[in-house]
């Protein structure tokens, strides 16, 4: 691994650039170094951070024949790409041996029985612990790929593709957050590995404050399609209050509501039980359908109760599984909320998105040189994900990318790099920006972003509200033009706020035009005005694309 900054500013050449270092981007660099390529990870974060080292930890692997692919297609609803869903059953025990081989241990790894658990949808205990949760993974693959001989730029945001629209890619234009200026990286393929984009929704989400849907945008304006943009899935149990906590993750449902958990509206009254046996969906769903029907709590949420489990003997065989939710809900609440001797807040919170980057199961896009991995990808889980198998999807796919991105690489050796874009156009726009006097700030323009989506697409989604959210999103774009920046050279946040911003809006656009296309109820995707599925939707995807600048959704039929 090269020194952390050793290739800063250098106009460097690489066979492979990957963009974003949590799993999917490591086990990328990781393939195509394997593979003999020149590699470059670039990162906003350290190497091995992102919603990767935040993880429950729980990692879901194969031990029957077709039963991961049986149930990942049916969670589904119909949307799952079974041919790469049979890709990831298939190769998910080997994936993890390797993992193994990297230096990854599992909870009962040492005494050769890791343990597996059951979450709500697997219908098998095959859910392995990472200790610590996804600390210890990001941990095992950020010292893994540091045996491998791997250019690391970290702290570097890539703000945009070079290559010509429609492809081929060859390279990015990254800013160095540290020494405040662009970078010209040249590569002859481009891995995203980038994340999903929970933070448009911020402060209902428990994703990282970098997971800003980044990706999502580069492939976009280089020429990609995105497919299944609306199926965002929410986890229906997090921290309602304090502010600083909104979002945060209280504990998944099949875990924490023990059998007798009641869910109740704001003035105490039973709304739904049998919580244990609910999908994330599924639950989420009945509260922002609770929410939106009222009375709420004085946060504006319902109530999950615990209490009937209490009066269960304490060796009860019903109380086996029951867990407690996680210690965030001890900070926030105090103990007798976590020990469920109280009633607790509870709203559901962005957590995932299913939807990403089309890609074929190499991750190869629409645009040649260009690839996806992770959650930046597209079209795996369809319109609702299992517990435990984001994990297994980073891994498997992230291997592949890199080294289909590796060969693609080899393919093209040769070939003058193309590019209509470089590093000191974005230089002028940021240098325009900090030379205003008067003018709005990024920052502000993202907390309206980030109002207008929760508006549109936190919970159940209607026509009405779609557009109205879509108009404002649109607005805010208009305005990022006359932004003022800050004359800050290192570390200028208003500076990456203005640069994450120009991202976030076709990202969020992107949400929103996918929805307003998917005018029925799927998976994830609830809309009040069209509660029930649609026959005429079933086999198709919502595909997002941008000609000409502006943004258009179609169907696209699920092969
Ligand atoms: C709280 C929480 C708990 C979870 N628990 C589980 C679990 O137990 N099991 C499970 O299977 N899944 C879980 N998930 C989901 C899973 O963690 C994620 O889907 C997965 O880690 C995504 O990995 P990734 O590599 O695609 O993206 P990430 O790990 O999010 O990494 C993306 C990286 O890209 C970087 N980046 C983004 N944009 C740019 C840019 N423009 N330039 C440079 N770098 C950029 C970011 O800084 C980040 O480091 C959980 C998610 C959350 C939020």
């Amino acid at each position: 691994m090269a020194a952390r900054g050793a290739a800063r500013g250098a106009a460097d050449f690489f066979d492979v650039a990957v963009i974003g270092a949590g799993g999917a981007g490591i086990a990328a660099a990781i393939a195509a170094a394997r593979e003999g390529a020149r590699v470059a990870v670039i990162s906003k974060e350290p190497i091995g951070y992102g919603n990767t080292r935040i993880a429950g930890g729980g990692l879901a692997t194969e031990n029957v024949p077709d039963d991961l692919f049986d149930d990942v297609v049916h969670s589904g609803a119909g949307l799952a790409d079974r041919q790469a869903v049979r890709v990831m059953a298939d190769e998910a025990a080997e994936t993890i041996a390797d993992l193994v081989r990297l230096g990854m241990v599992f909870v009962g790894e040492p005494t050769g029985k890791p343990h597996g658990y059951r979450l709500g949808g697997h219908s098998k205990d095959r859910i392995l612990s990472c200790p610590n949760s996804g600390s210890s993974l990001a941990q095992a693959l950020r010292g893994a790929v540091a045996s491998f001989d791997v250019e690391l730029f970290e702290e570097v945001m890539v703000c945009e593709l070079a290559g010509r629209p429609g492809g081929p890619v060859s390279g990015v234009i990254a800013y160095d957050m540290i020494e405040g200026r662009f970078l010209d990286i040249r590569a002859s393929s481009v891995v995203l590995a980038t994340g999903g984009a929970g933070w448009l929704f911020h402060p209902n989400t428990d994703n990282l404050k970098t997971v800003t849907g980044d990706g999502y945008s580069l492939a976009l304006r280089a020429g990609a399609g995105l497919v299944d943009m609306e199926q965002i899935q929410f986890l229906p149990l997090s921290i309602v209050y304090p502010r600083s906590m909104r979002g945060v993750f209280a504990g998944e449902p099949s875990r924490v509501s023990g059998p007798r958990a009641v869910l109740r509206d704001g003035d105490g009254a039973k709304l739904l039980d049998g919580l244990d046996r609910r999908t994330r969906d599924e639950l989420s769903n009945a509260v922002f359908a609770a929410m939106r029907e009222g009375p709420v709590t004085e946060h504006g949420a319902v109530l999950l109760d615990l209490r009937e489990n209490r009066k269960l003997p304490a060796d009860s065989p019903e109380l086996a599984g029951w867990k407690r939710p996680t210690g965030a809900v001890r900070q926030a609440y105090g103990r007798d909320v976590f020990f469920g001797h109280q009633p607790m807040e509870i709203m559901p919170t962005v957590h995932h998105l299913m939807g990403g980057v089309a890609t074929d199961v190499e991750g190869r896009s629409e645009v040649a040189g260009l690839f996806a991995a992770g959650e930046a990808r597209g079209g795996l889980h369809g319109a609702n994900r299992l517990g435990g198998v984001a994990l297994l999807d980073i891994l498997v796919f992230g291997r592949h990318a890199g080294q289909a991105a590796a060969v693609h690489a080899q393919s093209v050796k040769g070939a003058a790099p193309a590019s209509n874009i470089g590093a000191e156009a974005l230089a002028e726009t940021l240098g325009a920006a900090q030379s205003r006097e008067k003018g709005e700030r990024a920052g502000d323009l993202r907390r309206e972003l980030m109002d207008a989506v929760w508006q549109g697409m936190g919970g159940a989604r209607s026509d009405a509200r779609g557009r109205k959210a879509l108009s404002r999103v649109r607005e805010v774009g208009g305005r990022m033009a006359d932004c003022r920046v800050v004359q800050k050279k290192s570390w200028n946040l208003d500076a990456l706020d203005l640069l994450e911003l120009n991202l976030m809006v076709p990202s969020a656009e992107a949400i929103l035009l996918a929805s307003e296309l998917r005018r029925e109820t799927r998976g994830a995707h609830m809309r009040d005005d069209a509660p029930e599925a649609d026959s005429a939707m079933e086999g198709k995807r919502t595909r997002i694309a941008m000609t000409g600048g502006a943004l258009g959704a179609e169907w696209q039929a699920i092969r």
